[in-house]
This record gives structure tokens, sequence and C-alpha cells, in this order.
């Protein structure tokens, strides 16, 4: 049962590959790297998504194989469409009993309590009900009804998610609640390929799990170029990453962000999104109103060493947008650059001397 139905959705995300890769990269890496391709970087589909893995001249099939493993048993446990998975398994014990899950997943949870609690509820593991009632990106999606929204709110409350710590068990105390983890579970999973690298000894390389990107290191030097053969130490040698430009997607970076040894990721309302009657209905949902976020942010990038971190914030700001969002940044002690829907840039402080503006329509 479980197999077919994973069987199903491999075969249709491998279709959609070609198509999902434009769309679904947020983030975009420039490298300077060019001859190295031996083996080539390794791409591959999990999470519902387009992941290249790329370790330049220490990446190796074997390494790339363990990278894929990783990912996949990952997605066993947090997928919310994998009846087996600790994630349905929690939905499905929903009001009933805790049920005892993997290590990685209570990590995730305990994390994604601990900011739902400091972005005051603006992030919400328990947004499941909403998001399958809006059904973004799926072939229900809909404009739901007042009453609609109004049932589906009434069960998401992270309060209402209970962790016990000794019995490693998770428990969601309403039925009928869900949780939906697609706003961090791609940051964890970006750290463990980004462990599996650094513990294989590899000093650059690049992991994008659909634009939740990791850069190890520092830019591999160009062909042809010692490491500092331009003149620049390998410090200086930072990785380019740009952000896409939230208002023509498909036309690549607006901003560019040089960053070495971090988690670079970007929520946006042009990653998953239908229209309807001219209006743009997306995939961040803000758990207060149970409607897509308004928050006048299009985009909000989040840098971090930690990706785990950079995308519950990145989710988290985009609904609590610029001013509450910038302001739960400085807490936290991250860096962000969050985009309006007026094209302003605003950005966290210590960010201003490493961002770049590429496009006109955004004003730094
Ligand atoms: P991201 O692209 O990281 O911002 O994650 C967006 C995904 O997180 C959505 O597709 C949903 O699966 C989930 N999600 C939507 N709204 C929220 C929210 N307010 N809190 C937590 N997760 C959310
Ligand atoms: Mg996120």
């Amino acid at each position: 049962m479980m197999g077919s139905n994973y069987a199903y959705r491999k075969t249709f995300s491998l279709k959609a590959a070609a198509a999902l890769f434009l769309c679904v990269l947020s983030v975009t890496a420039f490298t300077a790297c060019s001859a190295r391709k031996a083996p080539p970087a390794r791409t591959c589909i999990s999470f519902d998504t387009v992941c290249t893995i790329n370790a330049y001249d220490a990446g190796t099939d074997a390494l790339y194989d363990a990278c894929e493993a990783r990912l996949n048993e990952l997605e066993q446990v947090f997928s919310a469409h994998i009846s087996t998975s600790d994630v349905c398994r929690i939905n499905d014990a929903a009001g009933d009993h805790p049920v005892k899950v993997s290590v990685e997943v209570f990590t995730v949870l305990k994390t994604a309590r601990g900011f739902a609690e400091k972005s005051g509820g603006a992030f919400d593991p328990t947004i499941g009900p909403l998001v399958s009632l809006w059904g973004i990106g799926t072939e229900h999606e809909k404009v739901p009804s007042e009453d609609e929204i109004a049932a589906a709110r009434a069960l998401v409350n992270w309060k209402l998610l209970s962790l016990d710590e000794e019995a490693g068990t998770a428990f969601l105390e309403k039925e009928g609640m869900a949780l939906d983890l697609g706003g961090i579970a791609k940051g964890f999973a970006a750290d463990e390929i980004a462990s599996v690298l650094k513990d294989a000894g590899v000093s650059s390389a690049l992991v994008d799990l659909g634009g939740n990107v990791y850069v190890i290191g520092s830019r591999p030097a160009e062909s042809g170029k010692s490491a500092s053969g331009d003149g620049t130490g390998v410090a200086e040698r930072k990785w380019r990453v740009g952000v896409k430009n939230p208002f023509k997607p498909e036309e690549g970076a607006a901003l560019r962000v040089d960053v070495a040894d971090t988690s670079v990721v970007t929520s946006g309302n042009y990653e998953r999104y239908f229209e309807k009657d001219g209006v743009r209905y997306h995939h961040i949902i803000n758990p207060e109103t149970g409607w897509p976020a308004e928050s006048g942010l299009v985009s909000c990038t989040i840098i971090d060493s930690s990706s785990l971190k950079a995308d519950v914030l990145s989710t988290a700001v985009f609904v609590l947008g610029k001013d509450k969002g910038l302001e739960l940044l400085e807490r936290e002690g991250v860096e962000g650059v969050c985009i309006s829907l007026d094209g302003s840039v605003s950005v966290s402080s210590n960010m201003q001397t490493q961002i770049k503006t590429l496009s006109d329509s955004l004003r730094l």
C-alpha cells in the first residue's frame, strides 16, 4: 500500500521534475567553477523537489549515493504522503495517543514548536488542516468558504502539539489535527547532507534542496587558477548565491548575497500558487486568518549556518512581514533580506555589506 503510493508519487515527481526545476528553485547559486565534473554533480528527486549536490573535486559516486540514501531515509520519516512516516503516524493518532518518533523528527518538532512560540504562532507546524483545505499545488486547489476556513483553523494550534522528551513521543491533542513540516523539514535535510559531506572531509560543496541552499566552505578556485591565483585568499572567495526576482522569477536572480559555509533559504509567494479572478493565492498560510499570508512581503531570504533555523525563519518572517519579521531576526541574531510588494528591499543589521542588487525593479 505504502509502496504503491510512494511509487506513484515518485513517477509523478519525476515527470514534473523538468518543469519544477525552474519554478521551485528560489535560490540559484552562481558558481564560478567550470571544468571539474568527474563525476558530475548529483541531481535527484526527494522531498517532492529537485535536489542537487555538488562536491566538485571531492565528489565521488559513493559519496553522492550516501547523500541520496540519507535524503531518502529522511523523506521516509518526514513525508506527509508516505503512510508509514512518523508525520503520518502522528496525524493518524491525533486526539488518541502519543506516537514514538525518530530522533530526527523529534528534533524538528521541538525546533518547530520553539519557533512557533517565538513567532507568536506565525510559524505553526500544525498548519496541516489549512494546507489540505487550500490544496495549493494539488489537483483540488480552491478558494475555500469562510466556514471551511473557520473549521480548519480550529484544528491549527501548535500549543496542542505535546512532546515527551523522555519517551521520545509526539501527540496532537485534538482529533483532526495534522502536522505539516513543509516549511522546516528541508532545512533539517540540508543540514544533514552538509554533515554527510563534511564528515567525508569535503571542504567545498553546494547543496541545493529545491532552493534550500547550503554552501560548504568557500567557492573552489576557477580552473586554471590556484586557490588564491586571482589575488584573493580562500576566505575572499565567497559563494555568490542569487535570490530570485519575486516579480519575475523566470528571469533569475535579482539580488546576490556573498556567503561562505552557511545556508541560504528563501520563502516566496511565487513558489507555489494559483490565481483566480486576478488574485494570487499562495502556499504560505497565516494561521491567524487561515488565508495566504498578506504581510506586504513577496519574498524573504534567511542566511544562517543552521539550515533548519533558516528554513523555519523564512516561513515565519514571510508571515510576520518586514517589521515584525526583522525584529524576530534581530532577537535571534540571524541575518535576512525581505523584499516587499513595492520592490523595496529591507535587510537585517549585518547584511548591508554582503548584498548586491542586480535588478532595477528592486531598491535597496
Ligand atoms: P517555505 O517555502 O519554507 O516557506 O514553506 C512553505 C510550506 O510550509 C508550505 O507549502 C506548507 O507546507 C507549510 N506552511 C504554510 N504556511 C505555514 C505556516 N504558517 N507555518 C508553518 N508551515 C507553513
Ligand atoms: Mg521555510
